[in-house]
């Protein structure tokens, strides 16, 4: 390992606008630290309007991975040359690298909050009801990913179309649901930024979450969000989106660099991380 970044070191980064607060980098590093391997991610603010000649410059750079935040998830799924199954199935995604002359893009948000659940919690989704507040990008992905491991999924969203995009997304597993559809679920999601801000509305009545189920709020900050904290207070189990945006990371560095991916490591770096402000991730 060398002492920092030379001529020699492989760099990665975070694509978005802003990016300046994104814990992504923090992320990458840290896994790039406990592997030993001589690459490094910085962020690059990209406006909106931009992203084309970004691509094009990631690939004649020899830059060797992004990930892609807010504004660009959407037109990245347009402009890369080839799609992973659930990037193309989503239209949106989260990570790019160069491949064969083009650029893959994929969609590691759904997997990764699949693979936190697996090990905050030891959920499988097979086989259980779902109910996920919210049908935008975050939502989707989650929708998609709990889906296709089985899951029956109910969409509950403030405006009716995006539900119902939203749950077509889960073919005949998903259904637009009301809040009291989270009486009979096994994991209720928050996909909403209700909870980011003071004086947000609860995403959905927490008397609504039975005492059994699984809750996840998305937000990671704060945290815990005042929904979750109602949640705990009744002893219900309440994660919030940390492990979420940990593991969509780590599975962005195995496509990169083709090695598994520190978790561990990974974690201790954003555990006790300052908060990200509104650049999410
Ligand atoms: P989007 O803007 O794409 O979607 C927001 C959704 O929330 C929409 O369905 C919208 O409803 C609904 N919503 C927004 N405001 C309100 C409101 N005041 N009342 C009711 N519903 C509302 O956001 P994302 O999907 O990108 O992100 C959602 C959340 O997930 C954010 O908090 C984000 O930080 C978090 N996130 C966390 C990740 C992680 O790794 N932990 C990864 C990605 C996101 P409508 O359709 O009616 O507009």
């Amino acid at each position: 390992m060398t002492a920092g970044p030379s001529a020699a070191t492989a760099v990665v980064g975070v694509i978005g606008d802003p990016v300046a607060h994104s814990l992504s980098p923090r992320l990458h590093n840290a896994a790039f630290r406990a592997l030993g391997i001589d690459w490094v991610s910085v962020g690059f603010p990209v406006a909106a309007g931009s992203l084309a000649p970004a691509l094009s410059g990631m690939a004649a750079l020899g830059i060797r991975g992004l990930s892609v935040t807010m504004p660009h998830k959407s037109e990245a799924a347009r402009l890369v040359s080839a799609r992973t199954p659930i990037a193309e199935l989503l239209g949106a995604v989260n990570c790019v690298w160069p491949d064969g002359g083009g650029i893959r893009g994929d969609n590691t948000d759904g997997a990764g909050l699949l693979a936190a659940l697996a090990r905050q919690a030891g959920f499988d989704p097979a086989g259980r009801r779902c109910l996920v507040v919210g049908a935008g990008g975050a939502a989707r992905a989650v929708v998609a990913a709990l889906a296709g491991e089985g899951a029956e999924v109910v969409v509950v969203n403030r405006s009716p179309e995006p539900a119902a995009r939203a749950a077509a997304l889960a073919g005949a597993d998903g259904r637009v649901g009301v809040p009291g559809d989270a009486a009979t679920a096994d994991l209720v999601v928050n996909a909403t930024p209700l909870g980011m801000r003071p004086g947000d509305a609860l995403p959905l009545e927490p008397g609504l979450v039975p005492d059994g189920a699984l809750a996840v709020d998305l937000i990671y900050h704060p945290s815990p969000t005042p929904w979750l904290g109602a949640l705990r207070s009744r002893g219900v189990e309440a994660l919030d989106g940390l492990g979420m945006l940990v593991h969509q990371a780590a599975l962005q560095i195995e496509r990169w660099t083709g090695l598994a991916a520190p978790v561990d490591a990974m974690w201790r770096a954003v555990v006790d991380a300052p908060g990200p402000g509104p650049g999410r991730h």
